[in-house]
């Protein structure tokens, strides 16, 4: 039985640098490979973002009907990460050891689902020193005093996906004085030992490997010497995953190791690239505790992945702005599902069973969109256009007392949690509680002093005023709330307030 997905997927491949229609190398299964984090710090939002991505390819994938195999590396040892232990009197494992289970309490609060192999350098050794083993004795790689290189001049596709001129690099190259490297852009694959790192032994002695080497004997172990998807930051592209080719297209002789790669863009904070080198950083655990794993990810997949995303004020407004908007129809939609009711308005009925046509259509879109290289605003817009077209049934008089409403109710529910929540971990969650976080939030934003548990009690007092008939007592509130910053609103359906 032949396999079809869902939705024929088209992917822009930096190999290429073209939009192509994705057909997987074996019928109906997906490898996936994405390159993860240097574990000696805690992760920046500019690397959750590059984690969310690879999430949502995984999602989506997986969506569609692939049976995918996802890995994701830790990067466990480094010259980052041992320097960082003498800083801190502390052995290098015991630094990556930390890091590796913080940057997994990010991904978990940031909703990102699990990859099935979380893979570590220090665990590969053998995979790793056969690897190298075989780019030797294919004439790839040269040892030289127990430090081995990757003969860049070897491989004559070098160059092939970052498409750099070899020759100019290589004029660069020489400024850089290496007399061990035949040329200037060969690369470490074996690093000989120094006094007080970590090292394993090998052929050519104690040491350890090179950074680009772990990533090409990962994929090979759990993925096979060709790979469907590599995904990876844009500053990845060179020399990273132009290394791991020219690794794993030599060592396995199989052409092409990766056939779509796939690359998602930095994000800027202030307009400043962000990155833990240039020293503009914003933590993720920062983030993710003043905010949450949604506001997270309303923010970095309101882009496309392919775009910069500019990390700031305004974006933050427009996450929590979206959320909002999502989980006060969602809170309306719960209501309305919850009543039944017998007596049927036909002009509301109808209008009912529109609505539920909508919410096929924009399931539809949204597949379309995630289809078309995963354009997540496109799904966004799916989605408020739906919660619009709600919003705007539901205040319809007699909408709320017809039977079919429960309908409606249902199948917004239903995009929400199923379509929106399985695509982009967004929707699933209780409204109530979102909406009253999200208002904590805004409260925190602009400095108000009042808490929406009190602000809640105010207006029940006020409630009680007006049934008294204690009109004074009544404005009173609404003034006091007013000074504080809370508007409040008196509809059909009861007072609602917002922080202005
Ligand atoms: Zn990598």
């Amino acid at each position: 039985m032949g396999f079809t997905p869902l939705r024929s997927i088209r992917v822009t491949n930096s190999l290429t640098g073209k939009k192509e229609p994705l057909e997987t190398l074996e019928e109906g299964k997906l490898t996936l490979y994405s390159c993860g984090p240097t574990v000696y710090n805690f992760i920046h939002i500019g690397n959750l973002r590059a984690a969310m991505v690879a999430d949502l390819f995984y999602r989506f994938f997986k969506k569609v009907g692939y049976q995918v195999t996802y890995v994701r590396n830790y990067t466990d040892v480094d010259d980052k990460i041992i320097n960082r232990g003498r800083q801190e009197g502390v052995a290098s494992e015991d630094i990556a050891r930390k890091y590796i289970q913080e940057v997994e309490k990010d991904y978990a609060l940031a909703g990102c689902l699990e990859p099935n192999h979380k893979t570590l350098v220090t665990t590969h050794m053998p995979e790793i020193v056969e690897m190298i083993q075989r780019i030797i004795s294919t004439g790839h790689g040269y040892v030289v005093d127990g430090e081995v290189f990757f003969s860049v001049s070897s491989f004559p596709d070098y160059g092939k996906l970052s498409r750099k001129n070899i020759e100019e690099l290589e004029v660069g190259a020489r400024v850089e004085i290496n007399e061990r490297k035949k040329n200037g852009l060969d690369f470490s694959l074996w690093k000989p030992a120094k006094p007080g790192e970590p090292s394993w032994d090998s052929p050519w002695g104690k040491g350890r490997p090179g950074w680009h080497i772990e990533c090409s004997a990962m994929a090979s172990k759990w993925l096979g010497d060709k790979i469907d998807v590599h995904h990876g930051g844009e500053d990845l592209i060179f020399p990273h995953h132009e290394n791991e080719i020219a690794q794993s297209e030599c060592a396995s002789g199989a052409k092409p190791f990766v056939k779509y790669w796939l690359h998602s863009a930095f994000l800027t904070l202030s307009k400043e690239k962000m990155s833990k080198s240039v020293g503009n950083v914003f933590l993720a655990r920062d983030f993710l505790s003043q905010y949450s794993g949604e506001v997270a990810r309303a923010l970095l997949l309101s882009a496309h992945y392919r775009s910069i995303l500019d990390f700031g004020e305004d974006s933050i407004d427009q996450a929590l702005t979206a959320l909002s908007r999502i989980y006060e129809a969602k809170a309306r939609a719960v209501e309305l599902a919850r009543t039944r009711r017998a007596v049927p308005d036909m002009r509301a009925e109808s209008l009912w069973g529109e609505f539920v046509q909508d919410c096929e259509k924009a399931r539809g879109a949204m597949l379309d969109a995630m289809a078309n290289d995963f354009n997540t605003p496109e799904v966004f817009a799916a989605v408020f256009g739906l919660v619009r077209e709600f919003n705007r049934v539901a205040a319809e008089p007699l909408a709320a007392a017809t039977p079919t409403a429960t309908l409606g109710a249902e199948a917004l529910i239903r995009v929400l949690e199923q379509d929106l929540g399985d695509l982009l971990g967004i929707g699933r969650q209780e409204p109530s509680k979102v909406l009253l976080e999200i208002s904590k939030i805004r409260a925190a934003r602009s400095g108000s002093q009042i808490t929406p548990e009190q602000i809640e009690g105010l207006i029940a007092e006020r409630l009680q005023a007006r049934k008294d008939k204690n009109f004074a007592r009544a404005d009173e509130i609404r003034k006091e709330l007013d000074s504080k910053g809370v508007v409040i609103k008196d509809g059909p359906q009861g007072t609602t307030w917002e922080y202005r």
